[in-house]
């Protein structure tokens, strides 16, 4: 019974309590709008509400395990023959000319080392022969594995100018073997009579100042010789070349550019060539084909046939062959034989009064070629 007693009791002071903590949880009627200064000031309410306002806390994200970067696979360079590369390719076309320079190539092993340095060539280009040349390139790598490429070389004619024919009386006068003294006085006579003509020089003369005056007065300039010795120039088709490039750099050095006309030593009919069988046949055809062009003559003055000609004598054959030749005429005479220089003054007279034109050649003047002998 006491026991009863004193759970009622403790059932009743739990109550009591209870009722007592709900009282002091209710809200005020008259402030239920939150006194800023009480907030302000942190009092318990406030203190309470924050503290029931259950805290979110974000959940971790999911930490993804770092992917490990792909170790490449270990590539396998295939295994090839070296390769040969041609600058401007397996087939070229160049101009006949007087040298040919190869316009490169290089090779390379499958592991990209250079191997140029090791490639043989073979085959030969004649530059100044028309014609088609295989030039073949072999390289081999460390373990012997090799490659061969070839090229084809097309050497082909230069392109000329067309030949246009000059009017009717239309005459070239030509003088070899200088520039001498009678240079001078051959180019006052010239300047006289308004003609122009031209001059086949030779390039170990001492007057070179009168190549330089001739070129600057109108007249034209081209190559003859450098030694005028046959036995040596028509040695061989090299012997020509080197012979003739010394005459063009004389020529240049005075006039400032090369020429593309010339006369051969003797014409291209002489036959003093003939220690070299041939050679003239030879020659003609490649100094065309690498754009040069030759002139022989129609009208001789014989003012270099050992023959004792005055200059009147010179003088009617040439007027002779003007007569002769009045489509056109390529007039050969000498500079270095005063009896022809002192014959131009009554050429060029006569040919005025005749209705004549004395001009230079250039690449588009008719051209006479004699019939090779050689
Ligand atoms: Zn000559």
């Amino acid at each position: 019974m006491k026991r009863s007693i004193c759970a009622v009791w403790i059932c009743a002071l739990l109550i009591l309590l209870t009722v007592s903590a709900c009282r002091m949880q209710q809200p005020d009627p008259i402030g239920a709008q939150p006194d800023p200064t009480e907030a302000a000031f942190g009092d318990d309410t406030v203190e309470a509400i924050v503290v029931s306002t259950p805290v979110v806390t974000p959940e971790p994200l999911p930490t993804v395990p770092p992917t490990p970067e792909p170790t490449p696979e270990p590539t396998e360079v295939p295994i090839t023959d070296p390769v040969i590369t041609l600058i401007e390719g397996n087939s070229i076309r160049v101009p006949a000319d007087f040298s040919f320079s190869d316009p490169g190539y290089f090779a390379e092993d499958y592991l990209g080392n250079n191997l140029t340095a090791r490639i043989e060539i073979s085959g030969e280009v004649v530059p100044y022969v028309v014609g088609t040349y295989d030039i073949t390139y072999s390289v081999a790598d460390d373990e012997g594995r090799s490659t061969t490429v070839v090229r084809h070389v097309e050497i082909v004619p230069v392109e000329m100018p067309e030949i246009v024919m000059p009017p009717e009386k239309t005459v070239y006068l030509t003088f070899d073997d200088g520039p001498c003294g009678n240079t001078a006085l051959l180019l006052d006579v010239l300047k006289k009579h308004n003609a122009k003509a031209t001059f086949f020089i030779i390039g170990n003369k001492g007057r070179k100042d009168m190549i330089k005056r001739a070129y600057e007065e109108g007249h034209a300039i081209g190559v003859h010789t450098y030694t005028h010795e046959y036995k040596q120039i028509y040695k061989n088709e090299q012997a020509f070349f080197d012979d003739f490039w010394k005459t063009q750099e004389v020529i240049k050095e005075q006039t400032g550019s090369y020429t593309r006309i010339f006369r051969f030593p003797g014409g291209s009919a002489n036959t003093a060539s003939r220690v070299n069988k041939g050679i003239m046949t030879r020659l003609t055809k490649i100094m065309e084909d690498m754009g040069y062009r030759y002139f022989d003559w129609n009208v001789a003055s014989g003012d270099a046939s050992g023959k004792p000609y005055t200059s009147t004598d010179i003088r009617n054959r040439v007027v002779g062959g003007l007569k002769k030749h009045s489509d056109f005429a390529i007039v050969l005479q000498h500079d270095i034989h005063l009896q022809s220089v002192k014959a131009v003054d009554a050429i060029l007279t006569w040919g005025e009064e005749n209705g004549y034109t004395f001009l230079a050649l250039d690449l588009t003047s008719p051209v006479v070629h004699s019939e090779v002998a050689n």
